[in-house]
């Protein structure tokens, strides 16, 4: 292709993005991704990140990752099974199949990375996966990477997923149950319950991605410790860039799992390994976890403030579970304007709209975290009240 093609390529699907309000304009941040941003040289209250126990800016893990520069350099110099692991990264290890009560665990440079390396390392042509509709990109590129079949279910529908569970295992050599453990549009929880029943009537594999769910619900290990699931989930994957504040991901599961994944799982074995500071830190960051639910406690006080506050007002902040709290508007443009609105009145919080939700149901999203005070919620609860009689929300 010449490059004049591609730019005429490029240049129409900008064209058609722009037209339909679809082009994403990215704010960058000036300084740090803390309870407070400032953006565009305005100081702004920040609702719009996945750092839900403030760890992206502590003090103790920044300590870490400074001393582990200084000791092992920035880079781990090579992928993982050449001779990119360091003694850090299997300590790391260690420590997050302990979080997570399973037997052992294998990191990754990101969340979306597990996705696709797990999923095609233990799925193939043969096989089937039963995925909520509602699942996030990442775990739809892994299934297609699989090559097996996808078979979408309804969004939680339990009837649903057992008639296709039935059908799926007479067709199929394996069959695998995916689903995240909190959806992050709308804050609901799924309903692991159920879906092991279902798995183990059906000799299902299943797997749980956790991204919004681990540091967060049971007392912090996830969603799958939350119903008391540990020993009956196959694979329970979770970042380390959201209440862990870092980056990367892992997956964690029995010993022949990890093992497998370390020999077949391609971004292990292809792309080079967590850095040294990421790693140290991250060390941290579930010791202080594992030690203490302080920030945890802070965390769903401050999110129950802000979904009690915006109720109040009358605002439907849908079926939310968890610390996400959407906020309902419905008419896409009339969401868009509420959240520039905020921002005008000092309240970075997104407006999440079609395709990425259905259509008709706007919405603008918080995500309050435990770094978050009194005094900045309620700034943004007062905002919320004017602005809502203003557009005639509430
Ligand atoms: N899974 C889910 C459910 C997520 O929400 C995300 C992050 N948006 C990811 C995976 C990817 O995680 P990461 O940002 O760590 O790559």
């Amino acid at each position: 292709m010449s490059s004049k093609t591609l730019d005429a390529f490029l240049q129409e699907g900008l064209g058609e993005l722009k037209e339909q309000g679809l082009f994403n304009v990215i704010d960058p941040l000036e300084g740090a991704n803390g309870p407070q941003v400032t953006l565009n040289g305005k100081e702004v209250i920040n609702l719009s990140s996945n750092n839900y126990l403030g760890l992206a800016t502590d003090d103790r893990l920044k300590a870490q990752a400074v001393q582990a520069v200084e000791s092992y350099g920035v880079g781990a110099g090579a992928v993982r099974s050449i001779n990119g692991t360091l003694q850090l990264h299997l300590e790391l290890e260690e420590k997050l199949a302990a979080f997570k009560h399973t037997e052992a665990a294998i990191t990754y440079q990101s969340g979306f990375n597990c996705n696709v390396a797990a999923i095609p390392a233990v799925m193939n042509k043969n096989d089937a996966i039963l995925s909520d509709e509602l699942n996030h990109a990442s775990i739809i590129d892994g299934c297609r990477l699989s090559r097996a079949k996808i078979i979408p279910y309804k969004h939680s529908d339990m009837e649903d997923l057992r008639e296709k569970a039935k059908q799926a295992t007479q067709e199929y050599h394996k069959v695998m149950v995916i689903t995240d453990g909190v959806f992050s549009m709308d804050g609901d929880v799924a309903k692991l319950p159920e879906i092991v029943e279902i798995a183990e009537e059906f000799d299902l594999i299943t797997y749980v991605d956790d991204a919004h769910g681990s540091g967060v619900l049971g007392e912090g290990a996830g969603t799958v410790k939350h119903f008391n699931l540990s020993d009956r989930i196959d694979m329970q994957m979770g970042t380390l860039s959201k209440a862990i504040g870092i980056v990367g991901g892992y997956v964690a599961g029995s010993q022949s799992l990890i093992e497998w994944l370390k020999v077949r799982s391609r971004p292990f074995l292809f792309s080079t390994a967590l850095p040294p500071g990421d790693v140290a830190a991250t060390i941290e960051a579930v010791d202080i976890l594992s030690a203490s639910k302080d920030l945890q406690t802070q965390l769903w006080e401050n999110a129950r403030y802000l979904q009690e506050g915006l109720q109040a007002f009358g605002f439907d902040t849908g079926k939310t579970e968890t610390p996400i709290t959407p906020c309902i508007i419905g008419d896409e443009k009339k969401t868009q304007q509420f959240s520039e609105r905020l921002m005008e009145e000092g309240i970075y919080a997104k407006s999440i709209v079609f395709p990425t939700v259905p259509r008709g149901t706007g919405r603008v999203r918080n995500m309050p975290t435990a770094a978050h005070t009194r005094e900045m919620l309620d700034a943004a609860l007062l905002a919320y009240k004017k602005i809502g009689s203003e557009l005639n929300v509430i």
